[in-house]
């Protein structure tokens, strides 16, 4: 049984001083694995602290330092990936071979950032004939926030970033994700990074997360969760003009072009929409397919579908796992009643739990077609293995239905014609367009357009969102 009490704070585990003690339950069986206790507000003031202290330092360590630290970091966290897989598998029920991505991905990016350091130059000329300099500098103690799906990818992310940058952090996971978070700790320990510049604790949104997204002395708030949080989370750094980066909740679409064989494209569609068990803000979860092939593309969907094996997400087989709690159980379940409600055809899964599983937070993975864009599964984040299929006339109304949505983060597009999917990919409002594959390229930047986000992680660009640029001019 998992017993925490530690938050990680100044380069030492400390115990938490908290009050309240959440269980971690396994969702795929229900039972209780481990106890956690809370950090409070008074936990995440003593990690600004540490950060703020270790600050004025870091900011003046030279690029070789930074690449150093990031390469031990991810040694580390190479060495704790079985760790991060088996935390992933356990606390959230993220499937295995999505779980063993993450906890290797969790490493690459802290490496990715070191090559993106050792070729970025933090001074440059600017400006009219030679008088000016642009120097890049940290922009101060950073506020790091992570969702529980695949925590530990998410907080490797924004280290990296802020790391290369030269800014000391505070990381807040999830409250549903302290497990996850230990195991980080303990990599950033071994890791031997100065003191105070990675500092973890692990509390309630709306106790130690609104300490960290008010308090003055944090200067960046990077964000990853849901969009109406992200929303709290600029309100609350708005007073402070707090550097902000939201990467937030996605409804993406996947478009089906005319040409494209359906063979390849079919399980390319399925694997977006239902990775991660669906609880991915990236998943495709809204298929759009011109009308004339919408016959052979549904019942190629409903094959492969009905054929994915729901269970143990610890069985390298299973495809779909368990949704994290109860309470997102019934969530999920209430949008497949809603689409039965408003009309949609139920094609494939339906309410309750697949047949012959009676404990967990198992949902069938589900198939509407006959959806229109106005229904609220075609609207809304479900978070779950619920895909909608709607058809479109032409082209042009594959672009006007993927673009009428709130978000959009990322799009995915199946064609063998490159150059049209090209030119649809130019028309789709969407921070990341996937053509032909749906694994994403971690050099390039990611985050979202309109409510899915604002700015971008990895990259320069994600570098470049932890610096803020000072122009010097010589008379
Ligand atoms: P969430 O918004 O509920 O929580 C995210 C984080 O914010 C957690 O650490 C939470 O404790 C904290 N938080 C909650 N209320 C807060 C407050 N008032 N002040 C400060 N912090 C607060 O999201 P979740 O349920 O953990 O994650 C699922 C959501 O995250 C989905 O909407 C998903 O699309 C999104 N997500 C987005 C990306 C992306 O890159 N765009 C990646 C993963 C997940």
């Amino acid at each position: 049984m998992l017993n925490i009490e530690h938050s990680y704070i100044d380069g030492r585990f400390v115990p938490t001083a908290g009050d309240e003690i959440v269980e971690i339950v396994n969702p795929a069986s229900e039972a209780v694995i481990g106890r956690a206790r809370l950090a409070n507000r008074e936990d995440v003031r003593r990690a600004i602290d540490a950060a703020a202290r270790a600050q004025p330092t870091f900011a003046r360590t030279s690029k070789s330092e930074r690449i150093g630290m990031l390469e031990r970091l991810q040694a580390a966290m190479l060495s704790h990936a079985d760790a991060l897989r088996e935390s992933s598998i356990l606390e959230y029920g993220g499937p295995f071979s999505r779980s063993q991505w993450v906890s290797t991905y969790a490493a690459e990016c802290l490496g990715q950032a070191a090559r993106t350091l050792e070729h970025y130059a933090f001074e440059r000329p600017a400006g009219a004939d030679g008088i000016s300099t642009l120097r890049m500098e940290p922009v101060g103690v950073a506020g790091l926030f992570a969702p529980w799906n695949a925590a530990a990818g998410t907080m490797a992310s924004k280290l990296a970033g802020a790391l290369a940058a030269g800014c000391a952090t505070v990381v807040k996971p999830s409250e549903l994700s302290p497990w996850q978070a230990q195991v980080m700790a303990q990599a950033v320990d071994d890791a031997g990074l100065p003191r105070g510049v990675v500092n973890i604790v692990t509390g309630r949104g709306a106790d130690a997360g609104a300490e960290l997204s008010s308090h003055p002395a944090v200067a960046k708030l990077s964000f990853t969760g849901s969009t109406p949080t992200g929303k709290l989370i600029a309100q609350a750094g708005i007073d402070g003009l707090k550097r902000v980066s939201l990467a937030l909740t996605g409804k993406s679409a996947s478009l089906l072009l005319d040409d494209a064989r359906l063979g390849v494209a079919v399980p390319l569609a399925v694997a977006a929409a239902f990775t991660n068990s669906g609880q991915a803000c990236v998943a495709g979860t809204r298929l759009l397919v011109p009308r004339h092939r919408m016959a052979e593309v549904v019942a190629r969907v409903q094959a492969a579908v009905a054929a994915l094996r729901v269970g143990d997400p610890g069985d390298p087989a299973t495809a779909v796992g368990p949704m994290v709690g109860r309470a997102h159980f019934e969530r999920v379940q209430s949008y497949i009643h809603r689409g039965i409600q408003q009309g949609a055809t139920l094609v494939v899964g339906g309410p309750g739990r697949p047949p012959g599983i009676e404990r967990g937070w198992f949902v069938q993975p589900t198939v509407f077609a006959d959806v229109r864009n106005d229904m609220t599964i075609a609207r809304e984040e479900i978070f779950g293995p619920v895909l909608s299929i709607l058809a479109v006339d032409d082209e042009d109304d594959a672009v006007s239905v993927a673009n009428d949505s709130p978000y959009g983060l990322q799009a995915y597009v199946f064609s063998d014609d490159i150059a049209a999917a090209r030119r649809i990919a130019a028309r789709l409002q969407a921070g990341t367009v996937l053509i032909n594959r749906v694994a994403p390229d971690l050099l390039a930047p990611f985050g979202g357009v309109k409510q899915s986000g604002l700015g971008r992680e990895f990259g320069v660009m994600g570098m470049e969102a932890f610096l803020e640029p000072k122009t010097i001019t010589v008379g």
